[in-house]
């Protein structure tokens, strides 16, 4: 069997992911195709977290623009964010992968507080993590916390699934016809060039641990496979 690259990730998932066509809410048949990506790459015995974003229900910026108290629009963001997870952690145990939803703010009913070491104990046992709620703090983003629990449970690298776009890009490819693709960068020229890859906050937390991220287009059939396998598609920024 060949051997995976990396053992232990975080993979990112915007909530725009689980979408679908529409580009809004939750769509059950979207959510199918991504979970049997990540029960290949679980049969590989890789240890997968993932972090889930809320952008397909509601963004607290949105919030922010039509009057709302930001932080209050934050909270709805985080909520937001557990309904995807339930709706991902549903899918996956439909095709047999154990999981485990933690959550950053307490949600005892439906699902594990987020305790580091119960996370980690999760994954030795094979059960896909999903990590719910962001940090659990307003004017943070899901990137953060992917950046954040990555660090926390010593992920070897940040598994950044984008919807239709295959990398980072000095230019937003689909306006700048001259917009070139990176093979390979680093956190700080993310930063210092001011790439649309992360947020600053999850960029310097991802310089400042030295953790690897791998931007890649998650509509082609197989790819989170291909990553963690080390084949080079998209764009790898490194830690430094
Ligand atoms: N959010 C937050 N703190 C966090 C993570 C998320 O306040 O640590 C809120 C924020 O309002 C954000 C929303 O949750 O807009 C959804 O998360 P995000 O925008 O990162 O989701 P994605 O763009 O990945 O779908």
């Amino acid at each position: 069997m060949v051997e995976p690259k990396y053992k232990r990730v975080v993979l990112k998932l915007s909530g725009e992911a689980l979408a679908g066509q529409t580009g809004f809410g939750i769509n059950p048949p979207t959510i199918k195709e991504i979970v049997k990506e990540i029960k290949e790459v679980h049969d590989l015995g890789v240890q997968i977290a993932i972090v889930v974003g809320g952008g397909n229900i509601w963004r607290g910026v949105t919030g922010e623009e039509v009057g709302m108290e930001r932080a209050q629009a934050d909270y709805m963001g985080m909520l937001a964010t557990v309904m995807n997870a339930l709706a991902l952690q549903d899918a996956l145990e439909n095709i047999g992968v154990p999981t485990r939803v933690q959550t950053s703010i307490e949600m005892r009913q439906i699902a594990e507080p987020y305790i580091r070491r119960k996370a980690i104990r999760n994954l030795e046992k094979e059960r896909v993590v999903i990590f719910a709620g962001g940090t659990g703090n307003p004017y943070f983003s899901t990137d953060t916390a992917a950046a954040l629990r990555a660090a926390e449970i010593e992920a070897d690298a940040i598994l950044m699934a984008k919807n239709n776009v295959d990398g980072v890009y000095s230019a937003d490819p689909r306006i700048d016809t001259n917009a070139i693709k990176f093979n390979e960068l680093t956190h700080l020229d993310v930063i210092q060039k001011g790439l649309k890859v992360m947020d600053t906050t999850a960029s310097s937390l991802s310089m400042d641990n030295d953790i690897p991220l791998v931007v890649f287009n998650l509509n082609e059939n197989g790819n989170i496979r291909r990553v963690v396998l080390g084949e080079n598609i998209g764009t790898t920024v490194r830690g430094k």
